[in-house]
């Protein structure tokens, strides 16, 4: 059976390269298919499958959190272009999909397309996001955050200027041999952090070090509580993680795996372990909205004195129970009682759903 890919993101794409590659008849809808991707779409370069379009990678990666920590794991950040991608054999259809059944999907304007239907059009609903302003400056000027060949992924120290408690930190990645995107980010909030004070925030950092404005900025809203679908694939199927903000790897992973499934004629619903890690990492979550502002450095610190494999299995693996139910019982029991008891039964502040301004 022929299969309809709604939707033309990283996920829908990868899907269409994969279905189309075991010879099934593929079709790819999106309302813009041809307009260029913005986003600087990075991950964990072990997460990734080997012939993930890599554009830029490091070896080690930092964080910063109530003390600095030096992470042996290299970060990669993905080439767009070949995200992108698609082979002659998949056949790109512009327009919305507004009514769909499992074998059919309506267009607006009326036209119909059939086959075998997966919804990839990412993350809807929800109301917890994470959101972030960044811009690209010369590596060189970027010295002060970031050194060669490594990723910062988050450093928690206070920007110079802020209006709200909300925490925030700086994520700083290479983006090409000789830039570096620095971006403020707000990792979860609900709702999300206005970009105005994200913005505020990242110009201090740079101001701090004399660094100009440059033009041109990255805005990042990504939902975390999004409400999952079956008979989908990437952010529409809830892979993103609520506590990172990230899908790709696992679309890509996953992208294989799915088509031969649909190529066998089997469902692609949520397995019972992929709908419990969704369920526990939305507790990590609501946990991690819950705790005052002043203590998400330290929650993190204890988070990265976690072994490597027990930070693996809770960042990665969107059907691995076990992992995550260890790793997720280890971070609770290294951190203080205090903080405990804030995890156990958390309870959201009202000053971190407050929108500042
Ligand atoms: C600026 C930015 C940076 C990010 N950085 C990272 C990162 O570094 N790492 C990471 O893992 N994640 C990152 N994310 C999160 C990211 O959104 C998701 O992880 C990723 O885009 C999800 O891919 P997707 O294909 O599932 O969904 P989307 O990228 O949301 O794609 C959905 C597609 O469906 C189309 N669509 C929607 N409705 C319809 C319809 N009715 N009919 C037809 N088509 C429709 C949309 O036009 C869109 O093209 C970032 C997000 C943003 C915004």
């Amino acid at each position: 059976m022929d299969v309809v890919v709604v939707g033309g993101g990283p996920a829908g794409r990868a899907l269409a390269r994969a279905c189309a590659a075991r010879g099934l008849g593929t079709t790819l809808v999106d309302p813009y298919p041809e307009r260029p991707w913005r986003a600087t779409y990075a991950t964990w370069a072990d997460e990734l499958p080997d012939d993930a379009p890599v554009a830029v990678s490091t070896s080690r990666s930092r964080a910063v959190t109530t003390a600095e920590h030096v992470i042996a794991r290299g970060y990669a950040v993905l080439d767009n272009e070949r995200l992108r991608w698609l082979p002659d054999g998949v056949r790109v259809v512009a327009g919305r999909v507004v009514d769909r059944t499992g074998t059919s999907v309506t267009l607006a304007g009326g036209r119909r397309l059939t086959g075998r239907v997966v919804d990839a059009t990412g993350a809807a609903g929800g109301r917890a996001a994470q959101t972030a302003v960044g811009v690209v400056v010369p590596a060189a000027e970027a010295v002060p955050f970031v050194g060669p060949d490594e990723a910062l992924i988050m450093d928690w120290r206070r920007p110079p200027a802020a209006t709200t408690a909300d925490p925030t930190f700086l994520y700083a990645i290479p983006v090409s041999a000789d830039e570096v995107l620095l971006e403020e980010t707000s990792l979860a909030r609900r709702p999300g952090l206005p970009l105005r004070e994200l913005r505020l925030r990242l110009h201090a950092r740079l101001a701090a070090h004399g660094i100009g404005v440059p033009e041109g900025e990255e805005r990042v809203r990504i939902p975390l509580d999004g409400r999952p679908r079956d008979e989908a694939f990437g952010a529409a199927a809830g892979w993103i993680h609520p506590a990172t903000g990230y899908s790709v790897a696992t679309a890509l992973r996953r992208a294989p795996v799915v088509a031969d499934a649909i190529a066998a004629g089997r469902s692609v619903r949520r397995s019972a372990a992929e709908r419990a890690v969704r369920g526990l990492r939305l507790r990590g979550l609501a946990a991690l909205l819950a705790l005052p502002p002043e203590e998400v450095p330290e929650f993190f610190n204890s988070f990265f004195e976690l072994s490597g494999s027990l930070q693996r299995a809770y960042l990665g693996g969107h059907d691995d129970l076990p992992g995550t139910v260890h790793a997720m019982l280890r971070l609770f029991g290294a951190t203080s009682w205090p903080m405990r008891a804030r995890l156990a039964f958390p309870v959201q502040s009202t000053k971190s759903t407050r929108t500042p301004g």
